[in-house]
């Protein structure tokens, strides 16, 4: 809370636009005291961590129940986030959570291939689902999680958490300002170097595929969000220098072009063997917008035609779960959407690169 009360004073720049704007403003004079989202994380893996330590600072959102197939991570993690043991569940007393008025959403951080499963088993719940991206490993599974969702009465969140990123959310108020003119191009490149090849990522049936599911799909999403339009073709040829490492269905570097209607187009690589690829680059008729590191957790570093952008850092997670917050409970709609048909429509780009992949053809996106 200090440094969040902190960045609030150094913040200089005009706050309109900025997710936390509201909310930031009232910190500093009143405590905030409005309905506050109870949330539940299911899967206590390397991702859940980095979750449950920034909703430390939340404001609108609290860490409340622990979902778990290992009792001492239920152990160890509830004494450290202070999470009751009524409201610690395993993987088979999960269930129990329908009966618990205390918690309003629970957030599926597990391999890809689970996201799906456990999505459809919390919307009987009847608590709101948030999930982590990808939603799910193809198009076909993310409209199932939409529609079991429907059918409950529960909303569908995806963990996108470039959509309340500062800097990322001033390049996309420029674009629709019509200050960089009419855009033409885009180019995203996002990979690391993956390590253990024995982990969930490198294994087609609970990643869904390779570089793509996990990393590229942050140039398909960025893609969208910066051009501000939904493709209608694609087209992408794979390269594989470590087929041992890599297997059938596990894809290493995949580059990958999208078309728009406007005529803009794509250019993006997503891969497993390199570091430090984190770029967007977007360029329009009168300027451009150049962000490195573009989708890490930051700082995001970024620079237009008119200068350096230079919003503070914010912890990605602390802002996401506290508008997710304010979605979830008020209503609130995001500049950039954040619901099961934003990450449906990730999935079904993904799903036409690897067709494109797999024919050498170009593929139309209905
Ligand atoms: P991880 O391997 O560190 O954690 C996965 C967790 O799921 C582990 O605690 C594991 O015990 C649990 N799990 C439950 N059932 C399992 C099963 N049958 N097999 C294996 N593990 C099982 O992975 P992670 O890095 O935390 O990634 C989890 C999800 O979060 C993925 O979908 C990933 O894409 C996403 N993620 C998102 C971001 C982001 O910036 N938004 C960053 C990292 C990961």
């Amino acid at each position: 809370m200090k440094s969040r009360r902190k960045f609030i004073q150094q913040l200089s720049l005009p706050v309109i636009l900025l997710p936390f704007a509201s909310a930031a403003a009232s910190e500093k004079s009143l405590p905030y005291d409005g309905p506050v989202l109870r949330v539940a994380l299911l899967g206590l893996g390397g991702y859940a961590r980095m979750v449950a330590d920034a909703m430390q600072n939340c404001q609108k959102a609290k860490l409340v129940a622990l979902i778990s197939g290992t009792p001492a991570k239920l152990e160890a993690w509830g004494k450290k986030y202070n999470v009751a043991p009524e409201n610690r569940y395993s993987y088979e007393t999960v269930d129990q959570i329908a009966s618990n008025p205390n918690i309003d959403a629970v957030y599926i951080i597990t391999p890809n291939s689970l996201h799906k499963p456990f999505a459809l088993q919390i919307a009987k719940t009847g608590k709101h689902v948030i999930v982590e991206k990808p939603m799910a490993l193809n198009a076909n599974e993310g409209q199932e999680m939409i529609d079991a969702c429907k059918k409950a009465g529960v909303q569908l969140l995806v963990g996108y958490r470039m959509h309340f990123e500062p800097k990322t959310l001033e390049v996309v108020r420029m674009r629709q300002a019509g200050e960089f003119g009419k855009i033409l191009f885009f180019q995203g490149l996002s990979g690391f170097i993956i390590g253990d090849p024995t982990q969930w990522r490198l294994k087609k049936d609970m990643a869904g595929g390779g570089s793509m599911m996990d990393i590229g799909i942050y140039s398909i999403n960025g893609a969208r969000y910066m051009i501000g339009e939904e493709p209608i073709w694609v087209t992408a040829q794979e390269t594989k220098t470590n087929p041992e490492k890599f297997k059938e269905g596990v894809d290493e570097t995949i580059q990958f072009q999208l078309g728009f209607p406007s005529g803009a187009v794509a250019s993006c690589l997503s891969t497993y063997s390199l570091n430090n690829l984190d770029k967007f680059f977007l360029n329009g008729t009168k300027g451009f917008a150049e962000m490195q590191p573009s989708t890490g957790y930051g700082p995001i570093k970024g620079r237009t035609n008119k200068g350096e952008l230079n919003y503070p850092h914010v912890t990605h997670q602390t802002v996401q779960m506290d508008e997710f917050a304010s979605i979830l409970l008020e209503g609130k709609q995001p500049l950039i959407p954040v619901d099961g048909a934003e990450g449906l429509r990730d999935l079904k780009i993904v799903d036409a690169i690897y067709q494109a992949v797999k024919t050498g053809k170009k593929v139309s996106l209905g």
